[in-house]
C-alpha cells in the first residue's frame, strides 16, 4: 500500500500523462501509478547510489522494467526534452524543490504539470512558481503519522489570479487559505507555538541589534498568520 502522503500526489496525476518523479528513492510512487493504470509509463529519477538501486529493485521485482525508466542523475537532468508531461516531486524541503526546478528549466518546457511536496518551506516553491511562469492550480494538505505535508499544484498560465493578498499566500498558500482544512489549522497553530517558544527565549537572551531584528521578524510573522486563520476570527 502506498503511504497517504504519496497516495496524495498521485491523486493529481491526469490519466495517460508521462511521468517522471525526481527523487524517487524507492521509486513506489511510479509503480503505483502504473499499476493502477494511471500513467502507462514513467521515469524514475534519483541522484544518490543507494535509492537509485532501491528504485531498480523495487521496479524490477514488480515485473514493471518495460514501463519504468530508472535513471541516475541530477534533478530534471535525467528527462529529455519532450519526454514527459507531469513532474512529481516529493518528501524533499521547499528549497531544494525549488532548486530543482530552477537547474532544469529547459526539460520543463514541454510539461504540463508539477506536482509538489515539501516537507518544509512550501513558501520556497510558490514563490519560485509565482517568477517563473507557473499558476498554482491546487492545493492539498494532510496528516499522516503525526505530521502534516503540503500539496501543490501548478500548471503554465496566469501567475498573479490565485495570489489575492500576497504575502500570506506566499506562505500559506491561496487555496489552503480559502478553504482553511483541519489539518492547515493544526500546522500553524504549531508553527505559531514555536514561534512563540522561540520569541520568550530571545525575549530572555541579551539585548543585541540581531535579537531585536528576529524579534521583530517573529512577531510580525504571529501577526501575519494569526491575522489570516478563520478560527481566530
Ligand atoms: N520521493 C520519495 C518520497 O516522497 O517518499 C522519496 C523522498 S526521499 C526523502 C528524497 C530523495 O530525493 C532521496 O532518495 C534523495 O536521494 C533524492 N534526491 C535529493 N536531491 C536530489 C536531486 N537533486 N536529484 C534527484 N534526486 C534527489
Amino acid at each position: 500500500r502506498l503511504s497517504k502522503r504519496l497516495e496524495a500526489v498521485v491523486n493529481y496525476i491526469p490519466k495517460g500523462y508521462r511521468l517522471a518523479d525526481i527523487g524517487s528513492d524507492h521509486a513506489y510512487l511510479p509503480c503505483f501509478a502504473v499499476k493502477q493504470g494511471i500513467v502507462t509509463s514513467a521515469i524514475a529519477g534519483e541522484v544518490v547510489e543507494g535509492p537509485y538501486q532501491s528504485a531498480k529493485g523495487q521496479v524490477a521485482s514488480e515485473g514493471l522494467t518495460a514501463a519504468i525508466s530508472v535513471r541516475k542523475g541530477d534533478g530534471l537532468a535525467v528527462i529529455n526534452s519532450g519526454e514527459v508531461d507531469v513532474v512529481t516531486i516529493a518528501g524533499m524541503g521547499g528549497a531544494l524543490i525549488a532548486s530543482i526546478l530552477e537547474n532544469g528549466k529547459n526539460q520543463l518546457e514541454t510539461v504540463q504539470r508539477l506536482i509538489l511536496q515539501p516537507n518544509i518551506s512550501a513558501i520556497s516553491i510558490r514563490t519560485w512558481l509565482r517568477n517563473n511562469g507557473w499558476e498554482l492550480v491546487a492545493e492539498d494538505i494532510i496528516e499522516e503519522d503525526g505530521k502534516i505535508y503540503e500539496i501543490l499544484v501548478a500548471e503554465r498560465g496566469e501567475v498573479d489570479k490565485s495570489y489575492v493578498h500576497l504575502e500570506e499566500g506566499l506562505l500559506l498558500g491561496p487555496f489552503l487559505l480559502n478553504q482553511q482544512p483541519a489539518p492547515f489549522l493544526k500546522k500553524w497553530d504549531r508553527e505559531m507555538r514555536n514561534w512563540q517558544r522561540i520569541l520568550s527565549q530571545l525575549e530572555k537572551a541579551a539585548d543585541s541589534e540581531e535579537n531585536a531584528i528576529k524579534i521583530k521578524e517573529l512577531h510580525a510573522k504571529i501577526h501575519l498568520v494569526k491575522g489570516v486563520l478563520k478560527e481566530n476570527e
